[in-house]
């Protein structure tokens, strides 16, 4: 696979030029979290070092500095997702923005009867949020189930929606297998029903291009940290007339137009939902790391990713005994095996001995390991930065650690 831009943009991850255990890093656990270019590490130095202050309620300059970048943050973060900026709500992450939704419909909409969709591959934050509220207001959670190849039964989908759906919620990517799931197609087929639909896309962000209106995907989650930025931001894209009917999620500073004891009044989206002194820091950050991937192209970075995904299957294949979860015709970047009757764990310890980071597990994914009959998968995960030499040193990893396990 040519591509010496490649060479260029590991240059920028200072983390990958380290060796871990005697040997040079290979990271594929990236559907854990991404490393992050110089650019958002100096962005988030900069702040601390030059205009660190509170956002929104100063006059002085530094405060000025600081909540121009955070909203420029917010610009940029919109743009990258094809959003207007007031539709872009600053939350910690995916599992933050999911629920701050769950608890805008336990409050607002949901009722006895109700049923919420989603799917067999979801993450445990698109699951237990609704399972809290559904107990709690006596609605049904539906589940979508997942065929052998880890694609959605699209069938059984149509046939689960009715006038008693107030939502459907669903992953873009599967964080385990990697499928990409039709979304268009879940969100017009929703649309149909007048039913709205809220995509996780924190496995997709770093790996496909995000138009939110052309989608017309109601709701949007995703995190900084799997996208090059910082721990402890994410957003929620809400259509703002769904955002405009969401209650509050949390009271305090900053969410307010006027507090009195007998009544307080709420400010705009998106602010309604930004209660206290937000993440300026790593938002700052995130609006970084979304220019970073601006700077490489969204596009390439997923024209390469499909090649290298292809070729680390090929290659995984020729070891023997192997068996992967999930061989979806449409897949990103994350790739779930097992190698014979060996326990994904007792690979995941080998490979590490080798300087090879991949996650094992179920991944916050019990429901699908249930599915699969398995307790979890050895998963290696790639982005932008990878290169073939790393698959290769991960097959060869696989092997010795085949051969080590008897
Ligand atoms: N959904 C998916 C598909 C994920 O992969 C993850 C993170 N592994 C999450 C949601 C939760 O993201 P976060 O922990 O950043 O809130």
């Amino acid at each position: 696979i040519l591509w010496p831009e490649v060479e260029l943009i590991r240059n920028e991850f200072p983390i990958l030029q380290q060796t871990v255990n005697g040997r040079p890093l290979v990271y594929l656990d990236n559907g854990a979290t991404t490393q992050k270019p110089v650019s958002v590490i100096r962005s988030m130095q900069e702040y601390y070092t030059q205009y660190n202050s509170n956002v929104h309620r100063g006059v002085h300059t530094l405060s000025q500095q600081a909540t121009s970048a955070y909203e420029a943050a917010r610009h940029a973060v919109a743009a990258f997702i094809g959003a207007h900026h007031h539709e872009v709500v600053f939350t910690k992450g995916t599992t933050d923005a999911i629920n701050l939704v769950a608890n805008g419909f336990r409050k607002a909409i949901l009722k006895e009867g109700d049923e919420i969709i989603i799917s067999g591959m979801e993450h445990h934050s698109n699951i237990v949020p609704w399972q809290l509220i559904c107990e709690e207001k006596g609605a049904k959670l539906k589940v979508v189930p997942v065929t052998d190849k880890g694609e959605l039964d699209m069938d059984a989908f149509r046939s689960l929606l009715n006038g008693r759906v107030k939502l459907v919620s669903i992953t873009w990517v599967s964080n385990t297998m990697g499928t990409v799931n039709p979304v268009k197609e879940i969100i017009s087929l929703a649309h149909e029903q007048g039913i709205p639909v809220l995509l996780d896309a924190a496995q997709a962000a770093a790996h496909i291009p995000i138009k939110v209106h052309e989608l017309d995907v109601d709701f949007l989650a995703l995190s900084g940290h799997k996208l090059f930025g910082p721990t402890g931001i994410g957003i929620l894209y809400g259509k703002e007339s769904w955002l405009e009917k969401l209650p509050p999620y949390q009271g305090g500073g900053d969410m307010i137009k006027q507090v009195t004891f007998d009544k307080t009044t709420y400010a705009d989206v998106p602010l309604k939902f930004e209660a206290g002194t937000p993440a300026i820091c790593e938002a700052i950050g995130l609006g970084a790391a979304v220019a970073w991937v601006n700077k490489i192209g969204i596009h390439k970075i997923q024209a390469y990713e499909h090649q290298l995904t292809e070729y680390a299957v090929a290659a995984l294949k020729q070891v023997e005994g192997i068996r992967f979860i999930g061989e979806a015709r449409h897949r990103s970047g994350a790739i779930s095996f097992l190698v014979g009757d060996t326990h994904p764990s007792d690979v995941g310890v080998l490979l590490d001995q080798q300087g090879i980071a991949v996650r094992t597990g179920h991944h916050c994914t019990q429901p699908l390991c249930d599915r699969f009959g398995i307790p979890g998968t050895v998963r290696a995960s790639l982005a932008v930065y990878n290169i073939t030499a790393d698959i290769d040193k991960l097959v060869e990893g696989v092997r010795k650690a085949v051969t080590l396990l008897g």
